[in-house]
């Protein structure tokens, strides 16, 4: 079969591995639709794993053989898969810290190498280990719906970590794909959302998904027509620090998600939540940088800095509830799509987003409409 393997920093080819074998316990599919996710670019990027690997673990596609000792799938059934299930029992576990068990570290599904998602490849070998966490694609949803249950469900994740209270005021700094999920997400469990972004065209889409204001932090980008003509005096952007007293009546943000790695916008968060606020990092993945903080915002004004990673197979049955009933309507945020052999083509363009892009998905199989 032909798949993409990681060949060392920023190194993708396209080669011919065998398919997988499959065990008793085990699922073969077909690759229909792999999400391009950020934290699979930080590591082709930077080399944070020996190659070679093969990776994607956004996946979704379609049953072509169920080992025998495994119950509840049939080939020719439509799958979105899930590539990281806790043990439920350790002590992490039992703290429902997932992300930190040892068996959720353990990625369950491979196409090849070390095991590393797989999804950039014809077919995947699913483990018995992940098998809870397989979610059936209804008749009348995409592959690429399916394949978008796991960024999904690590932003539901992320919101059950804030003590919010319908009606409450949050900052979504960031309108990505992850930023527009929480904004939708948020905007739909009651709460007044304020998004920004740089970009104009993600804020006019933050709306539509149900952000109550928008703010672009450095005014919209002069187009490169308007830049040679004389320019017009432009009204300074009013910043966050004016908007937001007024956007909470002078309480202050309940919380604030930040899908950037933009260590000033968390500085600017800290001050603009009220005390007993919470601040949620969600794109700071990257280690070895410090960065300065009035601890006293934590100890006296009892702000919290948390954060949240990656996904909880225990809320994959509410996701797939939101995606696929299309109250969070993913395909909106599907604005590229890249066959099999152009994924490096689609890391590229998710690496260095465009202005009108936003989720990019390789399409092993034939591009969905
Ligand atoms: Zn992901
Ligand atoms: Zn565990």
């Amino acid at each position: 079969m032909r798949a993409v393997v990681y060949r060392g920093p920023n190194t993708l080819r396209l080669e011919t591995v065998p398919v997988p074998r499959i065990g008793p316990g085990e699922l073969l599919v077909r690759v229909a639709a792999c999400g391009v996710c950020p934290t699979d670019i930080k590591k082709i990027q930077y080399g944070l794993l020996p190659p070679p690997r093969i990776f994607g673990h956004e996946t979704a596609g379609t049953v072509v053989r169920a080992g025998a000792r495994v119950r509840g799938f049939r080939a020719g059934e439509r799958v979105a898969l899930h590539h990281h299930v806790p043990c439920l029992q350790c002590h992490a576990c039992r703290h429902r810290a997932f992300a930190q068990c040892a068996q959720y570290q353990r990625t369950g599904i491979t196409a090849g190498f070390a095991p590393a998602g797989g999804g950039y490849a014809e077919y995947v070998r699913v483990m018995p280990f992940v098998l809870p966490g397989v979610v059936r694609i209804p008749a009348r949803n995409s592959f690429i719906e399916g394949a978008l249950l796991e960024p999904v469900n690590t932003v539901l994740k992320a919101i059950r970590r804030l003590a919010l209270l319908r009606g409450d005021s949050v900052l979504v700094a960031g309108q990505g794909p992850i930023g527009l999920i929480f904004t939708r997400l948020l905007a739909l469990a009651g709460m007044r959302v304020i998004a920004t972004d740089l970009l104009p065209a993600r804020l006019k889409l933050a709306r539509e998904f149900g952000a109550a204001a928008v703010h672009c932090p450095a005014g919209p980008a002069p187009s490169p027509a308007r830049r040679s003509a004389p320019r017009a005096p432009r009204p300074a952007a009013p910043n966050l620090a004016t908007l937001i007293p007024r956007f909470t009546r002078g309480r202050g943000l309940d919380a604030a998600v930040i899908t950037v790695p933009a260590d000033d916008v968390v500085g600017e968060a800290q001050a603009l939540v009220r005390g007993g606020g919470q601040v949620l990092l969600f794109a700071h993945t990257r280690r070895g940088t410090a960065t300065p903080l009035d601890l006293a915002t934590v100890c006296v004004d009892e702000k919290d800095l948390i954060g949240s990673y990656s996904a909880d197979f225990q809320l994959q049955a509410e996701t797939a509830r939101m995606v696929f009933s299309r109250q969070l309507d993913v395909r909106r945020l599907v604005t590229h799509q890249f066959p099999l052999a152009q994924t490096a083509r689609a890391v590229e363009l998710a690496t260095h987003p465009t202005p009108d892009s936003l989720k990019v998905v390789v399409t092993p199989g034939a591009p969905e409409g």
